[in-house]
């Protein structure tokens, strides 16, 4: 069950917001937003290629060793606007978690 918040337009804010790229942003949208809870053994599998990336490259980005480098900042604190127009902040540890799992 996804929640709005998760949903492909609010993943695409917040991936820009972090200076992920399109293409990776649509790669987590289309193999990884939906089963974020509920990972595959090829998911494991991925994620451990993008070991030190600080997010889930797409695998061209992954073999050119495109690694951009992540905007990161506590926006809900800052009230950083960066590209979050239509989005309330959502608590950071909340996905990070869905996503180590
Ligand atoms: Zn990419
Ligand atoms: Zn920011």
């Amino acid at each position: 069950m996804i929640l709005e918040k998760y949903s492909e337009e609010w993943h695409r804010e917040y991936g820009k917001h972090s200076s992920i790229p399109d293409c990776c942003i649509d790669y987590w949208i289309e193999h990884f937003s939906l089963y974020v809870n509920d990972l595959t053994s090829q998911h494991l599998e991925y994620l451990e290629k993008c070991n030190g990336w600080n997010y889930v490259a797409c695998p061209k980005c992954l073999s050119r060793q495109n690694k951009v480098p992540i905007h990161r900042c506590d926006y809900s604190r800052l009230g950083c606007k960066r590209f979050l127009q239509r989005w309330l902040p959502i608590p950071a540890e909340k996905f990070s978690r869905s996503r180590k799992k």
